[in-house]
């Protein structure tokens, strides 16, 4: 028999499939070490065949790797579909199998524990500690009672400081032990709630029919808890379920409601886990020991077997979309899985993407709707402060004087703040400090880039070029420069004005260890500290019931992004940041600064007019020819030599205008240098290309063929659908 393997090895050299001698035992999915001209290689048998292909004599696989196949016939099937996408086998494959797999050998590793010191007389020591240490008290008394757990279980729940302190006071003590790597889940009050009539309603309709759902539902409105209803009633029909979320959604919290509820059937995905961990997260759900998989966008690629229920949660999110090698978009891989298992596919959020709604309301998928949170909490009042007027009255700081007002009463009534700031990235761009103006450009209704370098104003769609201007053509005023401001400039001056307040701060900077990201949380949540800083972090789906206000400094950040999804992204950063407040039993409120009040999406969020916002942004998506209506592709031209990558640019788009002469189905080529020219000793120019929406299957495979044909060694071409940011 002849085994078709494909070898691990990403390059487009190798990226085919070799035929090999096999024998009887081998089947589809087998893990294989195959000679592959001087060196033995691992490799997936994606089909079996009587016929070699080729004339030149065959080599035969050396062995198989595993005692059973791993690779799900589904996820062979669904890297052809991968392939019509552009990506390698080698790629898909390495999706798909945990790095422990591969080339690894598996290990019994030995891990960090927490022991309760049971020498000491818990009541006592318990009651020495002081009250105002709720968390120390908290686990103590939970580490006393477990005995001993694994460390990183209890970072779930708890900050690293505290076990600090434990330790220090000689309470409780670490010790590495062999343990099966299987996640043991903490006590936490796992309570099954009545549910309110808009979710049993919305519940209800999800399990009784099929297909794909849009659950459009107002932030607080409980989403969750529809959620785990319908992955309890796919597992009650014999199926397994898929529950993606963003990863900075992925708190300790969220891990602990569905550990609660499902306990072991669950296997939770995160950026925390080690290789071993992963590695057995892994099999245990492809040996159908855990049956539902929570986690990030990677856990979309599970390996679970008769998927009865895929949920993306906040499905607008961009981190859904794969941006780096290998490039792929999450919800056209759950779309794939969802068909494949007959499954259904539940997509929600509160400000639901463009595109999704407009399916939505085309038939294409079902719209359920909950537009009120849960016990009819009312949704936090939207205060707009008008920055121009501050400036007019001397004020050229972060804080107007409403929001200090606002968060000194805050603080006096003990309650929580959080303040929001989107980082501005690399692209910048020139607004008036006086009226608000903002240049864009003439044809394309984005805002103009500017560059610093040569002092120009650039539309990043068009390639249009204008001089910079030293005064506001509206006002006439000359203070245009934009200056930066960061969380880190935000953080300061927050303590600075608020000196008796305990501030911390979320972003990436402070972000870059996994217990950091989860100590900060914790910190917040346990009430350590009243004041939140943070970017885009700190707006989704956290649950914080202190928190009464939060305050965006400047709620235009993501509006002048020069791209099409500005005023859409823009509405989804304010309904998210501002569903943070008043979740609990008090009530919420948002001072949220802007120099641009009369903006149209501040109107809709202000009154959280979804429906308001979407008719308005449809038509402007409709007029100008952007996506639902288009696909844009881009294809990014990357060279160390600016010629290079110039001219590969250049010819690549001459080659898509004849393509375009030739066929129907492309609209519009334009070429022009990207918003950032060099990144990474890399300069960069690009071809930007509207296509017809049905064009797509036929249009993609031509366009990724140019850009193939023009990677060379000194030049790479990298193909976007719809990309998030043109930068
Ligand atoms: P969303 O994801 O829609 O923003 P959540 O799922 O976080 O909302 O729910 C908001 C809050 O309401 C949570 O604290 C949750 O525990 C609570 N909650 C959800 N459903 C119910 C219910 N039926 N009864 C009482 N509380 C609920
Ligand atoms: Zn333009």
């Amino acid at each position: 028999m002849i085994a078709e393997v494909v070898v691990d090895i990403s390059s487009s050299d190798v990226d085919k499939v070799f035929d090999y001698i096999a024998d009887g035992s081998v089947s589809a999915g087998d893990r294989v070490l195959v000679p592959f001209g001087r060196q033995k290689l691992e490799g997936v048998v994606v089909g079996l065949k009587e016929n070699p292909t080729t004339s030149h004599t065959l080599k035969a696989i050396e062995k198989r790797l595993d005692p059973e196949p791993l690779i799900l016939p589904e996820f062979i099937a669904l890297t052809e579909f991968m392939r019509k996408k552009n990506l390698r086998y080698a790629d898909c494959f390495r999706l798909f199998i945990p790095g422990k797999l591969r080339g690894g050998r598996v290990r019994e590793l030995l891990r960090n524990h927490l022991f309760a010191n049971l020498d000491k007389d818990f009541g006592k020591e318990y009651e020495s500690i002081p009250l105002r240490a709720k968390a120390q008290r908290a686990l103590y008394k939970e580490l006393y009672e477990a005995k001993s757990l694994p460390e990183r279980v209890v970072l779930e729940k708890y900050a690293s400081s505290t076990i600090k302190a434990l330790t220090e006071a000689g309470l409780i003590f670490k010790e590495a032990v062999g343990e099966s790597r299987t996640p043991v889940s903490m006590s936490v009050k796992g309570n099954r709630p009545v549910l309110t009539k808009a979710q049993q309603a919305v519940a209800d309709k999800i399990i009784s029919s099929d297909g794909t759902f849009l659950l459009h539902g107002v932030t607080g409105s409980g989403k969750t808890e529809v959620y785990m209803r319908v992955i309890e009633d796919a597992l009650g029909r014999g199926k397994t379920a898929i529950m993606l979320v963003p990863e900075i959604a992925l708190t300790p919290q969220m891990l602990g409601i569905f550990r609660a509820r499902f306990g072991s059937t669950v296997s939770i995905q995160h950026s925390g886990l080690s290789d071993g961990e992963r590695f057995d997260e892994w099999m245990r759900l492809r040996r159908g020991e855990a049956k539902v998989a929570l986690g990030a966008r990677s856990a979309i690629f599970a390996p679970l077997k008769d998927v009865g229920v895929i949920i993306m949660d906040e499905e607008h999110d961009s981190s859904y979309i794969s941006e780096s090698n290998p490039r792929y978009f999450t919800s056209e891989i759950a779309e794939f899985r969802a068909k494949y298992n007959g499954a259904k596919l539940v997509l929600g959020s509160a400000t639901p993407s463009v595109e999704s709604y407009y399916k939505a309301l085309n038939g294409e998928y079902v719209l359920v709707e909950m537009p009120e949170r849960v016990n009819a909490r009312e949704l936090p009042l939207i205060e707009t402060v008008d920055m121009r007027e501050e400036i007019r009255k001397g004020n050229l700081g972060l804080f107007s004087s409403r929001l200090v007002r606002e968060i000194d009463l805050a603080l006096k009534e003990k309650n929580q703040v959080m303040l929001f700031l989107n980082r501005r990235g690399y692209a910048s761009f020139l607004r008036c400090r006086n009226c608000g103006f903002v240049p864009k450009c003439p044809d394309c209704d984005v805002s103009l880039t500017y560059h610093i370098e040569d002092d120009t104003l650039r539309c990043h769609y068009c390639g249009a070029r204008f001089k910079s201007i030293d005064a506001c053509p509206k006002c006439g005023y000359t203070d245009l420069k934009e200056g930066k401001t960061g969380t880190e400039k935000l953080e300061e001056e927050t303590k600075r004005i608020f000196p008796d307040a305990r501030v911390i701060r979320m972003d990436n900077d402070t972000t870059r260890l996994r217990d950091a990201y989860t100590d900060i949380l914790t910190k917040f949540s346990s009430g350590e500290a009243d004041i939140l800083v943070g970017t885009q972090m700190i707006a989704k789906g956290h649950d914080f019931k202190d928190v009464t206000l939060v305050g965006i400094i400047d709620a235009d950040i993501a509006l002048y992004y020069s791209d099409y999804r500005s005023a859409e992204r823009t509405f989804q950063l304010i309904t998210q940041v501002s569903g943070r407040a008043g979740r609990a039993d008090k009530a919420g409120k948002v001072v949220m600064q802007t120099y641009s009040p009369n903006h149209y999406v501040y109107r809709f969020a202000k009154s959280y007019d979804y429906r308001g916002f979407y008719d308005n942004e449809i038509r402007a998506r409709e007029l100008t020819k952007y996506p639902p209506f288009t696909k844009i592709v881009r294809l990014l031209v990357l060279s160390d030599a600016e010629e290079l990558a110039r001219s590969g640019a250049r010819s690549l788009a001459a080659e898509v205008v004849t393509l375009k002469n030739e066929r129907a189905g492309i609209m519009r080529v334009q070429v022009m240098q990207s918003a950032i020219k060099r990144l990474k000793s890399y300069y960069r120019y690009q071809v930007v290309i509207w296509i017809d929406c049905d064009a797509e299957d036929e249009i993609c495979p031509l366009l990724y063929a140019a850009a193939g044909r023009a990677s060379t060694g000194k030049v790479s071409v990298f193909t976007e659908i719809n990309p998030q940011q043109m930068l």
